[in-house]
């Protein structure tokens, strides 16, 4: 059968973010302009939505990694959604192993934010291309270039705005494109038309230092261009975005474009952008992992005629198809109903179905193939992290290493017949989440559930009661370590405190060590808004 859809016109992308920066509604908006759903304000009122799990819809935060599939000029694009919240940093971390690039969104008032740099940090781990696009440029005190100054303080990147605001606040009208050299002015409220003008009188010289500078800063990546440059020949559109994709590619710039999701403006274009800056499947490091036989290190093809090989990146128990396994396809072929090996489990296992997810409907689809994305029915033994692969041609991917849990709660039904019931649903539970664990404190027999933060913990036990019918009591969260900061800098040789309690979003985490006088603990680096592991905090001997 011909491949459905050329790989090169492939993108899985993330849309990452700071909680409030406007995820939620610039997925909607990506979602609208792509045909996905037919009215503004569906996400928010549930009915078509990257939000589903009932939990999310009342708190208005992304929890759940869902994976859904839209076109864009000719391009299929799937979105792997990526929680905001530090809580759900685990969730950050699986999608961003599988993903491929990222439009990273920034409010324009508040700029680069403490989750910012913590997702901005795990993406650089993961050597994730990324875009930028500063959201909410009609609110109050706006700041465009601001931010931009703060990608490069604070996140250490070389941002090249690629165009420039027309207008702010309330009188935020549209930008210059410095590569396409024009101005497009929106029309409508809806964001569907725009015209498409001369640079506007009394921005002619602002445009040209920014177009003069963009140039020269592209042209420093590529040899050829700074012969070109320096010799004052002109560099051509198509060798300006060749260039700038592949600097985007390697990390060397990152691409900045200006919006409100809100008020319908910059969507389109940051989606071009996400065609022409960021990579498809083919454009990275090929999949690499170890032969379970002979502990080789394995490299694959991207190719739908290489041994087939796959990474599990979330379970979910759906209401209506059972239990999913989402599945990014590195290599090869695999079709319904075929026997694939979970070579990390070292088990054969049968696909069921196989279903793409759509933001308003799943598509059973005969096969999928490298570099794609869908989700899986039927798999008993499998979960997130593991590889599913070929039999014949055994691979172990690298996983995804997940952070250890901070918080501890101890829970007890609140009838005592369903102790054994909570068991089991805690058990699954965990299943689905590699950073909640559950587990019986041997002295005191109670059952304690431990995770990255009790807004995570207050989920587990909002789904044990909905979906298992478990009502149970709590006793009070025991917090790891933690100590609350304005500053990273004011970390350095500041003593720690070993702290219960409760903590705030934006809190700031520290790595601590015993001080030399053995009195307490020292801050010897500082994570904003991260999590770190207990056993960075050792109490003095
Ligand atoms: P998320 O937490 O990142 O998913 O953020 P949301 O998309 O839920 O947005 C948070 C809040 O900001 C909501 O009240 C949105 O209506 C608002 N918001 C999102 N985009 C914009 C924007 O472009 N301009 C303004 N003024 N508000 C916005």
């Amino acid at each position: 059968m011909p491949r459905e859809f050329p790989l090169e016109k492939t993108r899985n992308i993330g849309i990452i973010a700071h909680i409030d920066a406007g995820k939620t509604t610039t997925t909607e908006r990506i979602l609208f302009y792509t045909k996905k759903i037919h009215r503004i304000g569906e996400v928010h009122e549930g009915a078509a939505t990257m939000d589903w799990m009932p939990q999310e819809q009342e708190r208005g935060i992304t929890i759940t990694s869902a994976a859904t599939t839209c076109f864009w000029q000719d391009h299929r694009i799937n979105i792997i959604d990526t929680p905001g919240h530090v809580d759900f940093t685990a969730e950050v971390e699986r999608s961003l192993r599988v993903l491929d690039g990222g439009v990273v969104v920034f409010d324009a008032v508040a700029g680069v934010e403490p989750q910012s740099e913590t997702v901005w940090k795990q993406a650089d781990k993961y050597n994730v291309p990324r875009i930028c696009f500063v959201n909410k440029m009609d609110r109050i005190g706006a700041d465009f270039w601001r931010t931009v100054e703060m990608i490069k303080e604070r996140l250490g990147a070389i941002p090249l705005p690629i165009q420039i605001p027309i207008g702010r606040e309330s009188n935020f009208k549209g930008f210059i494109d410095l590569i396409e050299q024009q101005a497009i002015i929106f029309t409508d409220d809806l964001g569907t038309t725009s015209d498409r003008t001369e640079v506007p009188t009394g921005m002619e010289a602002e445009y040209e230092q920014h177009r003069e500078a963009l140039i020269e800063r592209i042209a420093e990546t590529d040899e050829v261009l700074t012969l070109k440059y320096l010799e004052g020949e002109e560099i051509s559109k198509e060798e300006i975005i060749t260039a700038l994709r592949k600097a985007t590619i390697s990390g060397a710039l990152v691409p900045v474009l200006c919006g409100s999701s809100l008020k319908n403006k910059g969507v389109q274009a940051m989606l071009d952008a996400v065609i022409t800056y960021l990579p498809s499947p083919l454009d990275i490091d090929p999949p690499t992992g170890i032969d379970p036989d002979t502990d080789q290190e394995v490299v694959r093809e991207v190719n739908d005629s290489a041994p087939f090989s796959a990474l599990v990146f979330k379970i979910v128990s759906d209401p209506f198809v059972g239990r999913l396994s989402y599945l990014r396809v590195y290599s090869g072929t695999l079709s319904k109903g075929a026997s694939i090996e979970n070579s990390t489990k070292g088990k054969t296992e049968r696909i069921g179905r196989l279903l793409r997810m759509h933001a308003n409907h799943r598509e059973d689809i005969d096969e999928i193939r490298a570099g794609d994305i869908c989700t899986a029915v039927g798999l008993r033994n499998t979960f997130t992290g593991d590889t599913l692969c070929d039999a014949q041609n055994p691979i172990i991917l690298e996983s995804i290493v997940f952070p250890r849990p901070v918080i501890d709660i101890a829970v007890e039904p609140k009838t005592r017949a369903d102790q054994d019931k909570m068991a089991i649903a805690l058990n699954k539970l965990a299943e689905e989440d590699p950073t909640f664990q559950t587990r019986t404190d041997p002295e005191s027999g109670q059952t304690v559930i431990s995770g990255m933060g009790e807004l995570q913990l207050e989920v587990i036990l909002d789904r044990l009661f909905r979906e298992f019918k478990v009502e149970a009591n709590v006793g009070r969260p025991q917090v790891a370590y933690r100590e609350t900061i304005s500053k990273p800098a004011q970390a350095q040789g500041k003593h720690v405190r070993q702290t219960g309690g409760h903590g705030q979003y934006g809190d700031v985490w520290v790595k601590a060590e015993p001080n030399e006088r053995g009195k307490g603990f020292e801050f010897v680096n500082a994570i904003v808004g991260g999590i770190v592991p207990k056993e960075y905090i050792k109490p003095v001997e």
